[in-house]
């Protein structure tokens, strides 16, 4: 039996949540408003819904300095909805398989045809991002599809690859507002919620709005295009309500905190502070070079990988929760997003010095 507060969360998703939206949910569960009634309960045509869907949308907007020139929607389907999505609405990709998430991106794409494999980091068990050559992208290609944060390996694009014009397309679920982005690079972002935005269900897309325009083949359902999204103010159904009122929450917690810079400085110092505790030590070992690091996924292993479970079972008697790596890989993966406090990742490490100095 564990209370609140005395454990921390490092799970991949769905991910912890800041205590003050917890608490604000909490407090507004049952009355949201002064309505006697729960977000839940509400209609997705009350003014009271449109006025959350709204203010959530314009926080993300100013939290990410979106142009006018893009749409911000709210999907469902989760971040794989948007695999076959992408290729349905934009057309003929190139792909960068830097791993699990990006091959599944690439096999929907390639499943209509529409998808090639440019590039990768496959031969390297999908251990650091790969530089792309521009002129490597195929002429015909409608957009490059890239995963900026590799959830499962730890790797991240340090920034955005040059395209030559073509249209960038990023699967940002796991570090969407973990640092500023400088939206002007990209043609579409997409991000599942369930990481750094808020409950599992809701799926953010920020997409140029030019790229609403290209021709989509009329066999391709209103639900899976981007235009009916933007067309009905992503309420051409009804959208995941409460999961939009959380996000909104997420959104204002950000902005109260400074905005993402600030989020980024506190990011960067708790990645550096495990980062540091690994270098330093002579039982985990991470080898993704430097400049590749993820600051939200850091996974480790241990020199002696028998280990790994009794690292695992003695982290979590002492609340130190979800450290077990993806299944397909193994080894602990610390998932730092951000909402995981600084003192969580001290504890962390303070464990990891205390269970090399007994173990070694
Ligand atoms: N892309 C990335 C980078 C992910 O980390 C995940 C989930 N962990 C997905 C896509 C798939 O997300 P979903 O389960 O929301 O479809």
């Amino acid at each position: 039996m564990k209370e609140i507060g005395e454990i921390y969360n490092f799970c991949a998703g769905p991910a912890v949540m800041p205590v003050p939206v917890m608490e604000n949910v909490q407090k507004e569960l049952r009355n949201h408003g002064g309505s006697g009634m729960s977000v839940m309960e509400i209609s997705h045509r009350s003014e009271a819904f449109k006025g959350i869907l709204a203010d959530a949308k314009s926080r993300l907007k100013a939290l990410l300095n979106v142009p006018d020139d893009y749409a911000v929607l709210f999907l469902q389907g989760g971040a794989s909805l948007q695999f076959p999505m992408v290729p349905m609405n934009l057309g003929k990709g190139a792909y960068v398989i830097t791993g699990r998430w990006a091959q599944k991106a690439y096999e929907a794409a390639a499943l209509q045809k529409k998808g090639v494999a440019i590039d990768g980091s496959a031969d390297k068990d999908f251990g650091y991002i790969p530089r792309i050559d521009p002129a490597s992208i195929p002429k015909d290609a409608d957009y490059l599809h890239i995963c900026d944060n590799n959830t499962l390996y730890g790797t991240r694009y340090f920034e955005p690859p040059e395209t030559g014009g073509v249209p960038l397309v990023s699967d940002m679920s796991s570090c969407i507002l973990s640092r500023p982005c400088d939206v002007r690079k990209y043609g579409l972002i997409y991000a599942g919620a369930q990481k750094n935005i808020g409950p599992a269900g809701l799926c953010v897309v920020i997409i140029r709005k030019d790229l609403l325009e290209r021709p989509v083949d009329e066999s391709v359902p209103l639900m899976l295009r981007y235009r009916t999204y933007y067309e009905f103010d992503s309420m051409y159904n009804t959208p995941p309500t409460f999961s939009v009122y959380v996000a909104g929450l997420v959104f204002a917690w950000l902005q109260d905190l400074g905005g993402l810079a600030v989020m980024e400085e506190i990011n960067k110092e708790k990645a550096k502070l495990l980062y540091s505790a690994i270098a330093d030590s002579a039982l985990y070992i991470n080898n993704v070079p430097p400049r590749d690091r993820s600051i939200m996924n850091v996974p480790f292993r241990l020199r002696n990988r028998a280990l790994e479970p009794k690292f695992l079972e003695e982290a979590e008697k002492e609340g130190l929760m979800n450290l077990k790596g993806h299944w397909s890989i193994g080894g602990i993966r610390a998932s730092i997003y951000n909402a995981m406090p600084m003192e969580g990742v001290k504890k962390l490490v303070n464990f990891m010095q205390k269970f090399e100095r007994e173990n070694l």
